[in-house]
Parts: C-alpha cells; sequence; structure tokens
C-alpha cells in the first residue's frame, strides 16, 4: 500500500456565503481552540447557538440560520475580523520560522510518533477521561506551535468518556450516549473508492478490522483508530466504544489494536518513524509489532529487539504499583499464540519480555514491557522521578538506585488553551507584543510587576462572576428537568456569592485524591465558611471511574456535606466535569486546592492551568508543586515528607490545612486596609504568575522532550 491510496474525505456539508466560507474549514482544524479571539467568529454570529451547541463550530454551522450568516456578510467590522484571523491561520499553518525549524531544521521529514489512549483537546470531542489525555492533548497542541513533526495515535471511541449525573442521594450514574461523527472535526480516511482505510489485527485466532480517522490539530494529524466497521462481528465493532473498560479482554484486545494496529495504520500512511514515544504503556505492544516486522524481514530477534529499542521513548504516569496496566498469563497466551511463535520465542521466553511479580503471581506487565523495550524512559516530576527509580529499579539489578536510567520531566500546560481570553489581552498589554512566542522565558514575566493592581484584579473579579453566572445558569437548567428534587440545584451552586473567596476542588475522584481531606472535620470548617463578613465557598467537581467503588462513595461522601443545610450552599458539587468545566473553574475561582496523599499525584497538571489566571494554589507538596512552591507564591499543606501510616498523614495534612485557611488565607483575601484591593493578595498572584507560568507550561516541557528525548534518540541512531 502506498500513500497516495489514502485520503481524507474532505467534508462539503455547509453551505456558507462564499465571503465567509473559510468558518468550514477552521471548525475542522482544532487551531481554534487555543484561539479565544477566533472563537468569536462564530460565537458573534449568534452567541445563544454557539451556546447551546456547546462550543462546538460544525454543529454550530449546520444549525445556524442563513440569515445570520447573510447578516455578518453585511457587518464591516465582522468582516475585517474575519479576514485577520483567516489570515493568522494561514501564516501559523505556513510558517517557516518555528522553533523547530530554526534550531533542528536539518533533520527534517523524520517524524515522531506519539501514542497515547486518550486525547483530550477540547470539550467537543471527549475521548478523553482526565489529566493523561489533557497533557496528550496539550502536547499536540504544543508540537504544533513548535512546528516539530509529529504524528499521533490514538481512538476515536464511538461513544466517548460517560456524562455524570449525580441522583439526589450523591450517587454517580454514568451515561454513555453515541457520538454523532458528523459533528466532530473528524475526517475519514478512504481508498480510491471511497471505502475506509482499514488495517487489520489478530484478535485470538479472528481476524479484526480497525478503520482509521484524522483530527487536525494545528500543523498535527492526529490519527485515529476505530473497530466499528462492516465486516467485523457486532461484538468486534464495539471494541473501541469506550474509554478504560475494566473487562479484561476488552481491555487487552483495544491495546493490541492501539499497538499493533496503530504501526500498521502509521506504515499505511507511508511513515517511518524516527522516535516512537509511547505515552504510558498502553500502547507499549506496538513495541512487538515493530519487531515482528523486522524478523519478518530477516534479522535476528536479538538484533530486532535492539534496532526497536533504539527508537523507542516510554514515559510512565503512574506511581503506584497497584495502578499499573497488566495482564494474566492465561490471557497472553490466548492473544499472543501466534506472535510467539512469528517470532520464535518459547512461551517463557515471550513472557519474560513484561513479567511483573504480585502478590498473588506473576503478570505480563505492560509498563515492564515499556521500561524494558525502550531506549529513554521518564517519569513527569522530579518526585515521580525518585519513585519511578524505586519502583522499577528492580528491572535494573545490578544498578544502585539512584542511577536507575528514568529520568523525569515535570509536566506542563498548553497556556493558550488556559488562559482566559481577558489575562491573555492584559498579558498582550504589559508583557510586550511577542509575550506569547517567548512563554517559557521566565524574563518575559517579569514585567507582571508592572500590570496596575487595579486592572489584575478587575480582570479577576470579572472571571469570578462569569464562574458564578455560568454555575447559576446551569442550576437553573438543571431544575428544569425531570426527577431532580430542589436541593440538588443548590448543590449545583444557585447560592453562590460572585464576591466570596472561592475555592476550587475538581479531579478524577480517586480517592487517593482525598477530596474529602478538607471535609474531615466538618464543624471546622462550617465555622471557617460561614463567619460574617469573610465568607468562603468550595466548588468540587470531578468523576470516578464507572467501577471504582470507592471513588464513587467519595463523591456520596462530598455530596451528602454538599446538601446539608449548615453548608449554607456554599459548599458546590458540579455535575459532569470536562474541560468546558475545567477551563470555567481554573480561570474563576480564587485558591485552587489539591490535596493527594503523597506521593500519588504523579504530577498534576490543574494548578498549573489555575496559577497562570492569576489563580492561588494551596496544595499538598506533591508532584509539581513540590518543585513550583518557592515558599511565597501560594500555600503548601503538610510537609515535605511522605509518611506510611495513612491515618496520621491525612490527620496532619488536614491540621495544616484548617490552620492555613484561618490564619493566613482567609484573613489575607479580605484585608482591604489599604482601600477597596487585597494588596497583598494581588501581590501574591503576580509572584505566582512570574514564577510559575513559564516554568510549568507545555512549551518548557515540550522542548525537554525534544532536547533530551527526541533528538537525542535520533543523534543516537543516526
Ligand atoms: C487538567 C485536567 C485534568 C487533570 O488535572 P489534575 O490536576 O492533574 O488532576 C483532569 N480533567 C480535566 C477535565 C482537566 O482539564
Amino acid at each position: 500500500m502506498t500513500l497516495d491510496q489514502v485520503k481524507e474525505i474532505t467534508p462539503n456539508h455547509f453551505s456558507l456565503p462564499r465571503r465567509i466560507e473559510r468558518l468550514g474549514e477552521l471548525a475542522y482544524n482544532l487551531w481554534w481552540t487555543w484561539n479565544p479571539d477566533v472563537q468569536r467568529l462564530y460565537k458573534r454570529i449568534d452567541s445563544d447557538l454557539w451556546e447551546e451547541t456547546t462550543h462546538n463550530p460544525i454543529q454550530f454551522l449546520r444549525k445556524v440560520e442563513r440569515a445570520k450568516l447573510n447578516a455578518v456578510t453585511h457587518d464591516s467590522y465582522y468582516l475585517d475580523f474575519y479576514d485577520r484571523s483567516l489570515l493568522a491561520f494561514d501564516q501559523y499553518m505556513e510558517r517557516e520560522d518555528t522553533w523547530y525549524q530554526k534550531n533542528h531544521g536539518h533533520i527534517d521529514k523524520e517524524v515522531i510518533a506519539y501514542f497515547s489512549t486518550e486525547f483530550g483537546l477540547h470539550e467537543t470531542v471527549p475521548i478523553y477521561a482526565g489529566g493523561l489525555g489533557v497533557l496528550s492533548g496539550d502536547h499536540l497542541k504544543e508540537a504544533s506551535d513548535l512546528g516539530l513533526p509529529l504524528v499521533a495515535m490514538g481512538f476515536l471511541y464511538t461513544k466517548g468518556y460517560f456524562t455524570q449525573v449525580i441522583s439526589e442521594d450523591g450517587w454517580q450514574e454514568a451515561q454513555y450516549a453515541k457520538l454523532n461523527f458528523d459533528e466532530l472535526p473528524v475526517l475519514p480516511l478512504v481508498d480510491n473508492e471511497e471505502k475506509p482505510t482499514t488495517v487489520s489485527v489478530e484478535l485470538a485466532g479472528r481476524e479484526v478490522l480497525v478503520r482509521m480517522w484524522k483530527i487536525q490539530v494545528g500543523r498535527v494529524p492526529l490519527y485515529l483508530l476505530d473497530s466499528n466497521v462492516d465486516g467485523n462481528s457486532d461484538d468486534d465493532r464495539e471494541l473501541t466504544s469506550r474509554l478504560y473498560s475494566s473487562d479484561l479482554d476488552l481491555r487487552i484486545s483495544q491495546e493490541i489494536i492501539l499497538g499493533i494496529g496503530g504501526v500498521r495504520a502509521l506504515r499505511k500512511l507511508g511513515h517511518s518513524p524516527a522516535v516512537w514515544h509511547m505515552n504510558e504503556g498502553h500502547s507499549a505492544f506496538l513495541v512487538l509489532e515493530r519487531i515482528r516486522e523486522q524478523v519478518e524481514k530477516g534479522t535476528s530477534l536479538e538484533e530486532a529487539k535492539n534496532y526497536v529499542q533504539a527508537k523507542t521513548v516510554f514515559t510512565t504516569h503512574t506511581p503506584v504499583p497497584a495502578g499499573s496496566d497488566e495482564f494474566p498469563a492465561w490471557l497472553i497466551d490466548k492473544y499472543f499464540g501466534g506472535l510467539q511463535q512469528q517470532l520464535g520465542l518459547s512461551r517463557d521466553e515471550f513472557f519474560d519480555l513484561a513479567r511483573h511479580t504480585v502478590s498473588w503471581g506473576e503478570t505480563f506487565s505492560m509498563p515492564v514491557l515499556a521500561m524494558r523495550t525502550s531506549n529513554l524512559r521518564n517519569g513527569v516530576s522530579e518526585l515521580h522521578g525518585e519513585i519511578a527509580r524505586e519502583m522499577w529499579g528492580y528491572l535494573w539489578p545490578d544498578v544502585k538506585t539512584d542511577e536507575v536510567p528514568i529520568s523525569h520531566i515535570t509536566n506542563g500546560i498548553h497556556t493558550g488553551t488556559w488562559l482566559a481570553r481577558r489575562m491573555r489581552h492584559l498579558y498582550g498589554r504589559y508583557l510586550g507584543s511577542d509575550w506569547l512566542d517567548n512563554i517559557d522565558d521566565p524574563e518575559i514575566w517579569e514585567a507582571v510587576s508592572n500590570i496596575p493592581d487595579e486592572e489584575l484584579w478587575a480582570v479577576r473579579r470579572h472571571l469570578k462572576r462569569k464562574l458564578v453566572i455560568y454555575m447559576r445558569e446551569r442550576a437553573r437548567a438543571q431544575w428544569g428537568q425531570d426527577e431532580v428534587h430542589p436541593v440538588q440545584v443548590i448543590a449545583s451552586g444557585a447560592l453562590l456569592n460572585p464576591y466570596a473567596l472561592t475555592i476550587g476542588f475538581a479531579r478524577r475522584f480517586a480517592t487517593y485524591k482525598r477530596a474529602d481531606l478538607i471535609l474531615s472535620d466538618f464543624e471546622r470548617l462550617l465555622g471557617i465558611i460561614n463567619k460574617p463578613n469573610m465568607p468562603v465557598q468550595i466548588i468540587f467537581a470531578g468523576k470516578a471511574h464507572p467501577a471504582d467503588q470507592p471513588g464513587k462513595l467519595l463523591i456520596q461522601n462530598v455530596y451528602r456535606k454538599v446538601k446539608k443545610a449548615e453548608s449554607g450552599g456554599r459548599l458546590v458539587f458540579l455535575e459532569d466535569y470536562d474541560m468546558n468545566l475545567a477551563r470555567y473553574l481554573v480561570q474563576g475561582v480564587d485558591v485552587w486546592l489539591n490535596t493527594p496523599r503523597r506521593p500519588n499525584e504523579a504530577c498534576g497538571t490543574s494548578g498549573q492551568k489555575a496559577a497562570v489566571n492569576g489563580v492561588l494554589n494551596f496544595s499538598i507538596l506533591d508532584g509539581w508543586w513540590r518543585e513550583g512552591f518557592n515558599g511565597k507564591n501560594g500555600w503548601a499543606i503538610g510537609t515535605d515528607d511522605s509518611h506510611t501510616d495513612y491515618k496520621f498523614q491525612d490527620d496532619m495534612d488536614a491540621e495544616s490545612l484548617y490552620d492555613s485557611l484561618e490564619n493566613e488565607i482567609i484573613p489575607l483575601f479580605y484585608d482591604r486596609s489599604s482601600g477597596n484591593l487585597p494588596v497583598d493578595w494581588i501581590g501574591l498572584m503576580k509572584e505566582s504568575i512570574r514564577t510559575l507560568a513559564p516554568e510549568f507550561s507545555m512549551r518548557r516541557m515540550l522542548k525537554a522532550y525534544a532536547n533530551d528525548l527526541y533528538f537525542e534518540v535520533m543523534d543516537r541512531t543516526k
């Protein structure tokens, strides 16, 4: 198969006035998602419809009234804005002085293949569950900004991730709806007869077909696999319908599709990547397929292994062994009998590639496979790097723990995606016109001190009002639904005060994240939040994995406290946390709270999103905050130690949390002794932005990946 037999169908289902017809093209490149001004091109046509279609330009263009489209073609202000936006888009896409081209252009044409099970690009493309996906999405956006020659591989889940509904008693219900691909920015790849382009993989003796889609992320293509294809059995068509099933057969099938099918898909597209990056171990089967390819060409197994390993990079995200992705031996026998023969390996030798001893026996561990078959490996924060070297050190029995070959690169966030539009304009005015090109340069951010306090505070107040109004509207809409009890409307934020000190806590509800730590001494908390003249409100949001009973009980515990009359509507739980809600929260609250049980938070990124927006972090010294906190840019909870006695650690952390809230945070926020502005608070905000925005940007992170991993591998394998 050659490249020219694969093409994408360009959608032509909008009939737009010629003068603004490129709005359709723009809808199919996610570049618009990190350019908030460009989003106004849609919003200005019909802002109600823009909200109603949840910021989905494709759905928007299919529904918008022709008269409204015609109207803007006579609006010179709009047309000017349209022309400037499209010009910026064209310049972005054609730019030839990107960081990559300026510094590394000589190694052009060699691509980096990036594999991940989830990609969080925008709320309208629900193919992510949480932090890992958002990180992958941010990685692609930044690769596009830097001009890195990267192609990505993942899944187009036909049912996406679930929608969360909370019952009156606080129980999480998961609802799955089939996605309508016609309303998503996905392009089907087809052959000359316009039939879906497919590759096939063997799953326990049967051949399963997988088709390919593409999402364009700026300059970077993201290819997505989907088993819902004519010719597959009904069951096989469902293989890629959801993320992270707890069914083992389903999970291993998905990982074979991603790893093995993903390599075949890239081959079909004509790629022979110079670097293969496995973002977490789920995609590690890709090394087996690449080894098989070499062996098939007549290379010895040993040589094939070395050849493949030299070009492979692995990032681990899991600091707890229990969180590892692994399979029992019988399942490996069932799915890999054929491959063992092709590689000329015995059952035992094959299992050795990924053998991992656990309490009940031995498993085939995906992170072990990835560790053993990659050239460079990294964790995602300094502390996580240390933990990973301890955890996986046994794979290098002759090496001292601190010399185990696993490094770390601390995660960052794609600034353009997470920064509020108003903050962006404010930075534009005070940091210099080229600040966006130098996001990772600490010097650029020194100028934050020049922003007048009143201006910064005015933007912060605006963003908090916007959050509160949005939440009240959601609460109002919820009241109209069947089976909703009025107290749930209050739990959703109907009584929020746009001027009160507002704390945000939003993330996956895994038990180690301890969402209930701040509720652990409930009487004390009630005293704190209900003080006259110094009200405090706390907004919780997050989904538990549908099979995670303890996580769901945690939500219920939080929800029951939220509903109590004594909470006065000041505690809130927002349903269905996603990237849209995340944006409102990290932009709108005053304080971002994070209370993981150390050292379980490999990195964490939501606090980084908050920081760049001027929100102050109040967190355990775990993951990134252990590196970001400098004693005067936010607050730490607890000490720089980990403990094995959970009860002891929880009690100590709770005590520290309440003390800081009562004695430092609340008094500082309400200190208006210098007039209307909390001057010291604003000083902290500036210190936080100045020190954290450059360091925890995806720009800094991706340059490190490129320099320390990608180019290093390219150099070594020249
Ligand atoms: C950023 C983000 C996350 C990850 O946040 P953590 O702080 O790493 O837990 C999870 N979900 C969504 C929707 C996000 O935007």
